[in-house]
């Protein structure tokens, strides 16, 4: 196998592609581990409809980023501005440092995985896979070794005189891929490529694809409604609401200090619970439970906030008091227990009528909380998170 065809920082050794230019580019930059997609100031509206409103944002060298939220959000027109597939109505484009605003799709040298496939149904796995080299003008043994090596990567190897109709969906997408590194782009592009797909050859493919973004090390940019898809890949995610970018972080960030009860909402469950910063550190819940929050350095005392609690984060006490560490506590009757697999939910009913959200380990149904039972649960101040109302 010929691993310098495609090499770690996505370069094509001795090769004269048509996108040499961005190839040198990218060496240079490789060493600085600098910025490969930087959007200034750009937005797209369709007549006074705003897809995109006017945004700022980079993608690092290497970065595996994720485009995640709710249909309409704007992932596409982000994905399909950075393609060139569509034109912004404002603002600047760099691409590996140099402004491609204007510059055709083709001619961006990046690669593009779509949600179905888009392969050709005449053409063998093998044709498939060699098309973008042949349009490019490579010689036969050129392209015969550089398709083995795409096929070999995605675990398609003996599978070359296929044509796409003989194939499951996920072996299509695996050409799909192969198609895509074949000629080594500087940036790949995924738009929702396991969308298609059912639950466990998604898991399985996500694993492939993580794998595959690792040893190539490219910058890929990766359109998802799926949160736990974007937590599970990426670097960074960048959520989006409306047009807007609503937060962009690592997975830790997003799950663990949401900027806004949207963000919270979106990425895993929460409980959200409305009351009034009373002292520093402290909110006192609408029903009158005291609370010990992370920090209430941003909000004024007196001001309407949100506690968010992760539902994983409360502790059941099983009679014994809170241990230190977890500085709140209360008690509520069991509503409802769902067993989920690895884990239970329990719906609590606090006096007040309040619910509060819990997710345990599960155990066997004979030592679970059944319905209509009291239980006292703790979490700390430091899974506390105040947001704004
Ligand atoms: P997502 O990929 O998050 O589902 P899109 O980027 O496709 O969202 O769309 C963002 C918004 O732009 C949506 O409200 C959508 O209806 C609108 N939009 C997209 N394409 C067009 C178009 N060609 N004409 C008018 N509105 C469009």
């Amino acid at each position: 196998m010929s691993h310098v065809l495609l090499d770690k920082d996505g370069r094509s050794s001795g090769l004269d592609l048509h996108n040499q230019a961005g190839s040198r580019a990218a060496t240079a930059s490789t060493h600085m581990k600098g910025n490969m997609i930087v959007f200034e100031g750009v937005g797209k509206a369709y007549g006074n409809a705003v897809a995109l409103h006017t945004t700022d944002f980079t993608v690092r060298e290497g970065e595996f980023l994720s485009l995640l939220g709710p249909s309409g959000s704007g992932k596409s027109t982000i994905l399909n501005i950075i393609a060139g597939a569509i034109a912004p109505t404002h603002g600047r484009i760099l691409l590996n440092g140099k402004d491609v605003s204007t510059v055709p799709p083709r001619e961006r040298g990046l690669g593009m995985v779509f949600q179905n496939y888009a392969l050709l149904p005449h053409l063998n796995v093998f044709d498939n896979v060699a098309f973008p080299l042949r349009i490019r003008g490579l010689g036969k043994d050129e392209i015969a070794q550089r398709v083995r090596n795409a096929l070999e990567r995605v675990g398609l190897i003996g599978y070359e005189q296929r044509k796409p109709r003989e194939m499951s969906g996920g072996q299509q997408q695996r050409v799909g891929i192969a198609r895509c590194i074949v000629y080594s782009p500087s940036v790949i592009l995924m738009d929702e490529p396991l969308g298609a797909l059912d639950k466990k050859l998604r898991e399985q493919l996500q694993g492939e694809i993580k794998k595959l973004h690792k040893d190539l090390g490219t910058t890929l940019v990766y359109v998802t409604h799926d949160q736990e898809e974007a937590l599970n890949l990426s670097d960074r995610v960048c959520l989006m609401n409306g047009g807007r970018i609503a937060q962009i972080g690592t997975p830790d960030e997003l799950y663990f200090e949401p900027v806004s009860e949207f963000v919270a909402d979106f990425v895993g469950e929460s409980n959200l619970i409305e009351g009034t910063v009373t002292a520093d550190n402290m909110v006192t819940a609408a029903d009158g439970l005291m609370l010990a929050v992370r920090s209430t350095e941003a909000h004024a005392t007196g001001s309407r906030v949100k506690v968010l609690v992760r539902p994983e984060k409360i502790v059941a006490l099983d009679g014994g008091a809170a241990p230190a560490h977890l500085e709140n506590t209360c008690t509520g009757t069991v509503v409802q227990t769902s067993f989920v697999g690895g884990m239970t939910r329990v719906e609590l009913q606090r006096r007040s009528g309040a619910l509060l959200l819990v997710k345990t380990i599960s155990a066997r149904a004979a030592e679970r909380q059944a319905a209509g039972h009291s239980m006292a649960v703790a979490w700390s101040a430091q899974d506390s998170v105040v947001l704004k109302v």
